[in-house]
């Protein structure tokens, strides 16, 4: 899977791709990261890549020149898809990242300041997709939100160790409840069926949790 993200703070995305199951990731070649700065691209003469708004108001606004260039510096690739990243887009969730992880590469499109010029959108007609019913600073913690949820997906990523198959959302459910070391803890103590090797008996205590803490956290998810 290839991730080019087209943004103005490359170190933020960068820094986060360097520690952790990410940089395994990229060090395995899993996944490729590729950054895009606007600024690189624009015709200004002091680099300038946003501009007060028509009609006024607050904020700066991302100039559309600087932005459609880079993404059109980019090379043509086949199996390959868009996404803004915008609070008024369609909310993540486990199915959109199964549908995304299908891609080859991904562009992801991070906005900041006041947002995009609306022309930027209308020339790449991108998928537009918001992490939730909250404004950021800048796209790229959503882009890194995406990147994540979608390496974990990408063959070579995580170990058989951090397997994604029981995650919550995975299998419909909630993850059931996880224990490690000791056995006892400030008197509170590790379920005795976890510990008797009843393989039979384990996966189904974990079901049974599993379905509970879905129904008390997230009866939504059981419909
Ligand atoms: N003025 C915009 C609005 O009200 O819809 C918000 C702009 S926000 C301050 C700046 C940038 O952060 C956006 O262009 C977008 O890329 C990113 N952003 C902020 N919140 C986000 C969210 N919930 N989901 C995805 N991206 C978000």
């Amino acid at each position: 899977m290839k991730f080019d993200i087209i943004t103005l703070f490359p170190e933020m995305i960068q820094t986060y791709c360097s520690f952790s199951i990410l940089k395994r990731a990229v060090e395995v070649s899993a996944i490729t990261v590729n950054t895009i700065n606007p600024r690189d691209f624009s015709l200004d003469k002091h680099k300038k890549v946003d501009d007060t708004p028509y009609g006024g108001g607050a904020g700066m606004v991302l100039m559309p020149q600087p932005y459609v260039d880079a993404y059109e510096s980019l090379e043509h690739m086949p199996n390959s898809i868009t996404v803004m990243l915008t609070p008024q887009g369609e909310p993540l969730n486990e199915k959109i990242v199964n549908e995304l992880a299908q891609y080859d590469r991904i562009i992801l499109l991070c906005g900041h300041y006041e947002g995009f010029d609306e022309r930027i959108r209308e020339i790449i007609k991108p998928r537009e997709i918001s992490i939730g019913d909250f404004v950021l600073t800048g796209g790229e913690l959503p882009a890194l939100c995406i990147m994540d949820a979608v390496s974990r997906k990408i063959k070579g990523t995580l170990g058989k160790i951090e397997s994604a198959d029981q995650d919550s959302f995975s299998c419909g459910l909630l993850e059931y409840p996880h224990y490690t070391k000791p056995r006892e803890y400030r008197g509170l103590n590790v379920p005795e069926v976890l510990l008797n090797g009843n393989h039979k008996e384990i996966e189904e205590f974990r079901r049974q949790e599993s379905l509970q803490r879905t129904k008390q956290r997230r009866p939504d998810l059981l419909n």
